[in-house]
Protein backbone atom coordinates (compact mmCIF):
# COMPACT_ATOMS: atom_id res chain seq x y z
CA UNK A 1 0.00 0.00 0.00
CA UNK A 2 1.61 3.54 -0.80
CA UNK A 3 0.36 6.91 0.50
CA UNK A 4 -1.00 9.64 -1.61
CA UNK A 5 1.98 12.22 -2.49
CA UNK A 6 0.67 15.11 -0.44
CA UNK A 7 0.58 17.46 -3.60
CA UNK A 8 -1.23 15.08 -5.25
CA UNK A 9 -4.75 14.88 -6.97
CA UNK A 10 -7.62 15.52 -4.77
CA UNK A 11 -9.43 12.75 -6.07
CA UNK A 12 -6.66 10.62 -6.50
CA UNK A 13 -3.52 11.48 -5.15
CA UNK A 14 -1.59 10.30 -8.19
CA UNK A 15 0.81 13.53 -8.82
CA UNK A 16 0.10 16.36 -11.69
CA UNK A 17 3.08 15.37 -14.05
CA UNK A 18 1.54 12.84 -16.04
CA UNK A 19 -1.84 12.92 -14.25
CA UNK A 20 -3.87 13.30 -17.24
CA UNK A 21 -7.37 11.81 -17.43
CA UNK A 22 -7.72 9.14 -14.95
CA UNK A 23 -10.30 7.01 -13.46
CA UNK A 24 -10.82 6.05 -9.67
CA UNK A 25 -14.27 4.47 -8.53
CA UNK A 26 -14.93 7.57 -6.14
CA UNK A 27 -14.44 9.82 -9.15
CA UNK A 28 -14.77 8.20 -12.58
CA UNK A 29 -13.00 10.14 -15.38
CA UNK A 30 -11.18 13.37 -14.10
CA UNK A 31 -8.60 15.70 -14.68
CA UNK A 32 -5.91 16.32 -12.40
CA UNK A 33 -7.53 18.46 -9.08
CA UNK A 34 -5.33 20.61 -6.84
CA UNK A 35 -5.60 18.96 -3.08
CA UNK A 36 -6.59 21.78 -0.11
CA UNK A 37 -4.60 23.15 2.67
CA UNK A 38 -6.25 20.13 4.87
CA UNK A 39 -6.38 17.34 2.70
CA UNK A 40 -2.14 18.24 2.33
CA UNK A 41 -1.98 18.39 5.81
CA UNK A 42 -3.59 15.59 6.23
CA UNK A 43 -1.30 13.10 3.66
CA UNK A 44 1.62 14.65 5.61
CA UNK A 45 0.36 14.08 8.81
CA UNK A 46 -0.04 10.05 7.30
CA UNK A 47 2.90 9.91 5.84
CA UNK A 48 5.17 11.02 8.31
CA UNK A 49 2.91 8.85 10.76
CA UNK A 50 3.43 6.33 8.89
CA UNK A 51 7.69 6.64 8.79
CA UNK A 52 7.11 6.20 12.51
CA UNK A 53 5.79 3.05 12.30
CA UNK A 54 2.73 4.43 14.55
CA UNK A 55 -0.46 2.06 13.72
CA UNK A 56 -2.62 4.60 14.72
CA UNK A 57 -2.47 7.16 11.71
CA UNK A 58 -5.24 7.75 9.46
CA UNK A 59 -7.33 5.14 11.20
CA UNK A 60 -10.57 6.60 13.43
CA UNK A 61 -13.25 5.14 10.97
CA UNK A 62 -13.21 1.45 11.80
CA UNK A 63 -14.76 1.76 15.29
CA UNK A 64 -17.90 0.05 15.35
ZN1 LIG B 1 -6.75 12.33 -9.93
Amino acid sequence: MTLPLPEGCAECGWPRHGHYQRWTMNAGWHAYAPPNTDLIQARMRARSSAKEGSADAGVGAEDR
